[in-house]
Parts: structure tokens; sequence; C-alpha cells
């Protein structure tokens, strides 16, 4: 049991101004893992405080970038210690098979931290530019944009948290996470090890709670930045309060992913590739290719294929190495998944594997699903699903895969399968999203990551998702009074 009776704010693990308590429960079994309090409105306004006093402190706002990337090495350091057992964590949590979690959580925030850490060092923070109408010079500064409020969802709450908080933190913000309810015992744990690296105090606080303290959180007049990864429905809400308080946002949003398979496509490779590109963490990931479009003249041998790989599977306990697919996080997600499953049987989709629950006593799963005889404007083909369910579609030639590909409110991933790499990077070209992969998918911590259309606004990772916690001063600079 992991076991919380307070929230570090302000370097100090306090007590929370209410007696509300999150419970966290294990997806696999329905049993509870762990609690933690509920912060209060109160809560909220003491860890902005404190964010907003580190920012001028000198243990922080004094520390030249060097010194900034050492504490960050520490931090990663300290993550680095427990890898294995923050893994374990967010699978007993959020349901991710295990080996997923190692991959990702494990390895990404740490990772992020010294990638991050050698950017602050390699980037100057100021310019100095001659006028373009030669009359003296401009300074150009970079200063860390201040409190950035980071709620994130949690499905991969460690990795994700890492793509905010470390380029925040290369950036010289402070910062004040929200995590989601489901997963709310790594973001203490992330906390303590915070704590442990000697991190200032103020500069990473943490406070837990639902929706309700994400919207006090973002709406708060202290803070001057919101990095959020999660649905659209709640992103449009956020950007909404954003653009009326102008202040800057960050939208990671959700998905509904193509994977357009060509003739020439050696079958067998492609599976394998779609076992992660389209299902990696029980379906539960933003950018996967759920919709697959498949030559109409190979359209059968492809169906097969991926009902082949569906049902191949190993669904189980998401802390058994040889788990593929386990549970989904809820109880509700599981409604969720199932009524989508509901309507695409109800549009005439057949069911070519899976449809319904394994056969196990406890725990929110559902078997690996795969529809044929989709069409493009099906809701199973429209809507982001976050389960393990895929559609198969059929196209007539690359002009109509592309097109169907497009045809989606979504943006943000993709992939392409094809034994002509060239080819699939001139079809790449041509798809809408803000990621794609040729023959595989997988993030690129060096290259920008987000999305198009509904998938949100802005990337992270990359330089670029460094360039987003700062903001930019021009100091025109003349030698002498003119
Ligand atoms: P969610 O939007 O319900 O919640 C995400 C986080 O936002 C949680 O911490 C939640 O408490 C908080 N929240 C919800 N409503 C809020 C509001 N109005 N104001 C402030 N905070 C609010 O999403 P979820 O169900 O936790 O996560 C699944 C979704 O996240 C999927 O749609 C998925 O595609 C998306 N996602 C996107 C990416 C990406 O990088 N684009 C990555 C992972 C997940």
């Amino acid at each position: 049991m992991h076991a919380y009776d307070s929230l570090y704010i302000g370097g100090e693990w306090t007590r929370a101004g209410g007696d509300g308590v999150i419970d966290v429960v294990s997806p696999a079994d329905e049993e509870t893992i762990g609690a933690a309090p509920l912060a209060s409105t109160a809560d909220v306004d003491r860890a902005v405080t404190a964010a907003r006093r580190a920012l001028r402190t000198p243990e922080w706002a004094g520390l030249t970038p060097e010194q900034r990337a050492g504490v960050l090495e520490r931090f990663a350091d300290e993550l680095e210690k427990n890898q294995a057992d923050r893994a374990a964590l967010t699978s007993k949590q959020n349901g991710m098979p295990i080996a997923v979690a190692i991959a990702a959580e494990g390895t990404a925030p740490p990772g992020l931290l010294r990638y991050y850490a050698a950017l602050a060092r390699a980037t100057p923070l100021e310019e100095r530019r001659p006028r373009l109408d030669g009359a003296g010079e401009t300074v150009v500064r970079r200063e860390p944009v201040g409190v950035v409020a980071a709620i994130v969802p949690w499905n991969f709450p460690q990795t994700l948290t890492a793509f905010k908080l470390a380029p925040a933190l290369a950036a010289g913000c402070t910062v004040v996470l929200k995590p989601a309810p489901e997963t709310t015992l790594d973001a203490l744990e992330l906390a303590a090890a915070a704590e442990r690296a000697g991190l200032p105090a103020g500069v990473l606080n943490v406070v837990t709670g639902g929706a309700d303290v994400g919207e006090y959180l973002v709406a708060h007049p202290g803070v001057n930045k919101v990095a959020f990864t999660g649905s659209t429905a709640a992103g449009r809400k956020i950007g909404e309060v954003c653009g009326r308080l102008v202040r800057p946002v960050t939208l990671e949003l959700g998905g509904k992913s193509a994977a357009i398979v060509l003739d020439d496509a050696d079958l067998t490779a492609t599976v394998q590739g779609l076992a992660t590109c389209s299902l990696l963490n029980t379906g539960q990931t933003c950018y996967l290719s759920t919709r697959i479009l498949a030559p109409r003249s190979r359209y059968d041998e492809v169906v097969a294929a991926v009902a082949g790989l569906a049902g191949a599977l190993t669904v189980g306990d998401p802390l058994d190495p040889d788990t593929h697919v386990g549970p989904l996080v809820s109880s509700r997600q599981r409604d969720r998944v199932e009524s989508y499953i509901a309507a695409g049987k109800a549009e005439g989709g057949a069911v070519v594997t899976g449809g319904g629950r394994p056969d196990r006593d406890k725990g929110w799963f559902v078997q690996p699903t795969v529809f044929a005889n989709v069409d493009n404007d099906a809701t199973i083909a429209r809507e982001e699903i976050f389960g393990p369910v895929l559609a198969v579609i059929s196209y007539d030639d690359l002009d109509h895969a592309v097109a169907l590909a497009n045809a989606s409110d979504y943006g943000l991933g993709g992939t392409i399968w094809t034994s002509d790499a060239e080819k699939g990077l001139d079809l790449a070209r041509r798809v809408e999203t803000g990621s794609i992969g040729v023959n595989f998918f997988d993030l690129d911590a060096g290259a920008p990551f987000g999305g198009v259309k509904s998938s949100g606004i802005g990337r992270e990772l990359g330089p670029e998702g460094l360039s987003a916690y700062f903001q930019l001063k021009s100091i025109y600079l003349r030698g002498t009074s003119a």
C-alpha cells in the first residue's frame, strides 16, 4: 500500500487543507493500492505562491544555466536509482504492461532531464544583434516564462510529466504539477525524488485532484503558462480559459491516426510493427494508428493478418513481463470502450476477432478487437476509443488513402508500411499530422512532437520543446543618449 498523508508544496510535505482522499485502485484486480490527500483550492493557492516565490530566489533564479543543468542531472540520478520501482508503480496504477513501463516510464524521465540539461548548457540566454537601421544594437534575451501549470493524464504519467518538467526546469521556470487522480502516486514519488536531488524549495510542487482542481489551477492568476496533455474535450475548455486570460498554453490532445498499408508491404513485418504502433499500452496511447487503411486488392489478407496479430496477443497481469495487453485504466474507460464496440457492430462493422471480455474474474479487461468492413465515416473510425480496438478500412489508390487518412478531425500520429521507404516518405509528406512513421513509429526526444487540427497546439520535445518555456525580451541599446 502506497499511502501518502501530505502534499509536496514549497519544498515541504504539508497536510492538505481539506480532508478529501484519492484512492488509487489497481485496474488488474480492483484492489486499492494507495491513497493520497485531495488538494483544496487553498493548497493550489499555496503551491502557486511557492512556485512564484521560487522564481525569484537566488537558489533558483540566481543559478547559471550550467548550475541549473547540474540540478537537472542530480534529479535524473535520483530517478535512475529506482527505475524498476517507478515503472512497476505505473503498471500497478494504470495497468500498463510492465515491459512498456520499463521502456517508457522507467527510462524516459531521467533521459529527458539529461537531454534538457545539455540543451540548457548549449542555449545562450542573451544574444546581441546589430539593429537593422544601424543605430545601435539590440539585446535579445530568453527569460523563463514563469510559473507553469503542468496537467497530465494517466496513460504515460511519468513520461508526459517529464515532457513538461524537464524543459520547464531547463528554462528556469517553476512548476505546479497536477497529475490525473488514477496516477497520483507516481507524481508524489517524483516529488520525493526531487527533494532527494536537492531541487530548491518551490521549484516543483504537486497538487492532487481531478478536473476541478485542474480548472482552478489553469485559471489561477499566479500561473504564467499552462502545459496540458489529455483529452480534446478538456483541452478545448483549457484553451478557452487561456485565450481569455491571454495565457500561453500547449495542448497535446487526442488522436485517430491512420496506418496506410501499401500494396508492396511485407505483411509479416507490418503486423509485427502494428502490435506496438496500433496497440501499445492496451490502445491507451494518443498517437496510435488505429485506423488501418488497406489496399482493396489486399484487403482480406490485411484483415486476416491484423486479426491474427490481435488474437495472438497475451492478455493478462500487467506485472507479468510476457503480457502484451493489460486491463483498461478504469471501469469507466472499459464502459467507454465497450460502448464503441457496440457502436461499431450497430453501424455494420464486422468483428473479426475479440469484441468481448477475456475470461478473468477481476479487472477491467477487454479483448483486443478488430473490425472489418468499416467506413471511414463510422463512429469507430472518427472518434478516439482509447482501447485495443482497430478498424480496417479499404482504399482504392494512394490518393484515396491520403484522402481517407486526412479525413479526420485529428492529426497527431500515423504510419506508412511499405518496402520502398522513399515512396513512404513521399506519402508521409502528404498526411496532415504532427508526426508520422515509415515502417515504425517511435517518438524521438530530439524532434518536436504534437498535433494539428483537434490534436492540439504547440510542440513538446526537441529544442522546440524548450523554446516553449522561454519568453523573449528585446532590449534596444544605444551607447549614449541621442
Ligand atoms: P482528461 O482530459 O480527462 O484528463 C487529463 C488531465 O486533465 C487529468 O489530470 C484531469 O484531471 C485534468 N483535467 C480534466 N479536465 C480538466 C479541465 N477542464 N481543466 C483542467 N484540468 C482538467 O484525459 P485522460 O482521460 O486522463 O487521458 C486520456 C486522453 O489524453 C486521451 O484523449 C489521449 O489521447 C490524451 N493524450 C494525449 C497525448 C498527446 O501527447 N497528444 C498523450 C497522452 C494522452
